[in-house]
């Protein structure tokens, strides 16, 4: 995954660099390390551990204006400092976020030449292959150089490079992972994102697959099969920028109370507007892509789209879309979902399926991303930029895109009203802020100290539970395991004793008895019980069948699902911190999952 930066301008690049990190720290955060120019020779400075680790070991009296930075996800070699970025192979130093899939082929030839490598990563590889090039090129061409190594290397990369004996030039190149160019005064960024940079400048380029970008303080140059290009310039969208936390203590906080003025928001841009969003009822099949959150999203997708669209819906995780036999054609629509726009497996299915002339939408946060980009149809969730490692707003936000696509159908379909639904969505808001203020005190002194828990539900609730499930797992280290109520006693319930815990979620009336009589059959074998059910049952419902309850009001089925998802990532988010975990960046996880 990983985040890289570059800077060449009128201004030190060392601050420019750190600050670009920060903000990409949400990329990747095991080790982190920069290289620049001081004095016509480079410097690198690397550090194991977060940004700020890395920022106590520089010197910002040093004055430099060419420089290039990295914040590390590992995929080769374990996290210490000698794998850490940026490498050094002879005359070339680089960043590298991707994936060099023949590293093993080129090291082996590498070494027949002479070099040596320090590090177990792919992108020593990387850099001594660039250097390679360099000292067979006589005239030290970089863009034929940068070409002959991007028809060599296989595999994902976005690469910033700097050369000892160029000390007035940057150079990037990039397939399959992210790269922009900032466009300043003077002064010229590379990053992964935009947000990187997105304060600094007003314009921005999209690097595309095999270009190099060729950069000094005020001048570029793309190249593309050796020759010039024209890139398209992009305007910088500030609103979507902000990433102050506010009063909040975490990210993650923040953004779940965010939710409700997000709804808002989605209420002008698309129930206002639901008639002008696509009609997906005539395509025959309908195929469902994402990964993690971005699957539950789907998973509720189909949910809604078959009842509302009587439509059939198929969802799948796409790491394995992409090798599975496929039977779709151009009366296929593959709907993808993805909150960075980058998720490589996600990208990889998209370029699958157009090769099946498969139609394809997009339900993307980031705005021109690479997913947002290849897709014929895109439709953008408007979550604004999410900080937190694990993911609540975008997660909503995906959910209320796909409850517009299946009423779209519903109102045909089912004589929905407009007053009718536009009277639902307007309650939203002030319902999630109801959830979101409930007492969860009690339920999380119960649940906190277990190391197992069950998240349980039927049908549409069993996809709620899953994203519940996978909240806690991200954040809290506890291991979950959610499962549809009727599947537990098929295997699962020898499982369960005293020492045992499960949240049960029912809230699908005509399933509530049949999932009661499962929570009667743990209750029977001591297991403790949280259960989140309706607000319109308190009566109903007898004590004995929970330990903790929380309430959820009751809402039209559209929107019910993205009510219920609030007290599970509360629950998630409440278990973290009583267990001190950091909470807006768990361990081995990062936001935007640029490899396969
Ligand atoms: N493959 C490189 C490494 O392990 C870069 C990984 C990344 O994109 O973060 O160092």
């Amino acid at each position: 995954m990983c985040g890289i930066i570059g800077y060449i301008g009128k201004n030190n690049a060392l601050p420019k660099l750190i600050e670009g990190l920060k903000k990409l720290e949400y990329r990747g955060y095991d080790s982190a390390g920069i290289a620049y120019f001081h004095k016509n020779n480079i410097k690198i400075i690397k550090s194991v551990g977060r940004i700020q680790e890395l920022e106590k070991k520089i010197c910002f009296k040093e004055q430099s204006q060419l420089g290039i930075g990295h914040t590390r996800w590992a995929t080769h070699g374990k996290v210490t400092e000698k794998n850490s970025h940026p490498h050094q192979v002879g005359k070339i130093t680089i960043v590298h976020n991707g994936i060099l899939e023949n590293y093993q082929d080129l090291k082996k030839i590498l070494q027949e030449k002479g070099y040596s490598f320090k590090s177990d990563t792919d992108t020593e590889v990387a850099c001594a292959y660039i250097d390679y090039e360099y000292q067979k090129n006589p005239l030290h061409n970089m863009s034929e150089i940068l070409k002959n190594c991007m028809n060599t290397f296989i595999g994902s990369y976005a690469i910033a490079i700097i050369v000892e004996e160029i000390p007035n030039q940057l150079f990037v190149m990039k397939k399959d992972s992210p790269l922009v160019i900032g466009l300043g005064t003077n002064e010229i960024y590379v990053a992964s994102d935009i947000s990187a940079f997105a304060d600094k400048v007003s314009n921005y380029i999209i690097l595309e697959d095999m270009e190099i970008g060729i950069l000094t303080t005020n001048e570029y140059q793309i190249i593309k099969n050796g020759k010039r290009k024209m890139p398209t310039l992009k305007k910088i969208d500030t609103k979507n920028q902000s990433s102050d936390k506010k009063q909040f203590p975490h990210y993650m906080l923040k953004e779940i109370y965010e939710q409700s003025e997000k709804i808002q928001l989605w209420n002008t841009k698309y129930l206002n507007h639901i008639m002008e969003l696509p009609d997906i009822s005539k395509y025959k099949k309908i195929h469902i892509i994402g990964c993690g959150t971005a699957y539950h999203a789907g998973m509720i997708g189909k949910y809604l789209l078959e009842e509302y669209g009587n439509i059939e819906v198929n969802v799948f995780i796409a790491s394995e879309y992409r090798y599975q036999k496929l039977f779709i054609d151009q009366n296929t629509l593959v709907i993808v979902v993805s909150q960075s726009g980058e998720t490589a497996d996600t990208l990889s299915c998209i370029k699958r399926v157009q090769q099946y002339k498969a139609h394809t939408l997009g339900i993307i946060n980031t705005e021109d991303s690479s997913i947002a980009r290849s897709v014929e149809k895109v439709i953008y969730t408007k979550a604004g930029q999410e900080v937190a490692v694990a993911s609540t707003k975008a997660y909503t936000s995906q959910l209320y895109i796909f409850s517009m696509l299946a009423i779209r159908l519903g109102i045909i379909n089912h004589n929905l009203t407009l007053a009718e639904i536009k009277n639902t969505y307007h309650q939203l808001p002030q319902k999630i802020k109801e959830v979101i203020h409930k007492n969860y005190d009690n339920l999380t002194s119960l649940l906190w100290n277990y190391n197992n828990i069950f998240y349980l539900g039927r049908n549409i609730d069993y996809v709620t539970m899953m994203e519940g499930s996978l909240k806690l797992k991200e954040i809290s280290y506890i291991h979950s395991e959610a499962m549809p109520a009727g599947e537990l006693k098929h295997g699962t319930i020898s499982l369960m004793n005293e020492e045992t815990c499960a949240i049960v979620m029912a809230t699908k009336e005509e399933l509530i008895p049949k999932t009661i009589s499962n929570i009667k059959e743990l209750k029977a074998r001591g297991t403790k019980i949280v259960l989140l059910t309706l607000d319109n049952l308190t009566n109903s419902i007898e004590k004995e069948c929970y330990d903790e309850v929380i309430w959820i009001p009751k809402m039209a089925p559209y929107v019910q699902p993205i009510l219920n998802v609030i007290p599970l990532q509360i629950i998630a988010y409440n278990i973290a911190k009583k267990r001190g975990c950091d909470i807006d960046k768990p361990r081995n996880l990062a936001k935007s999952v640029t490899v396969e």
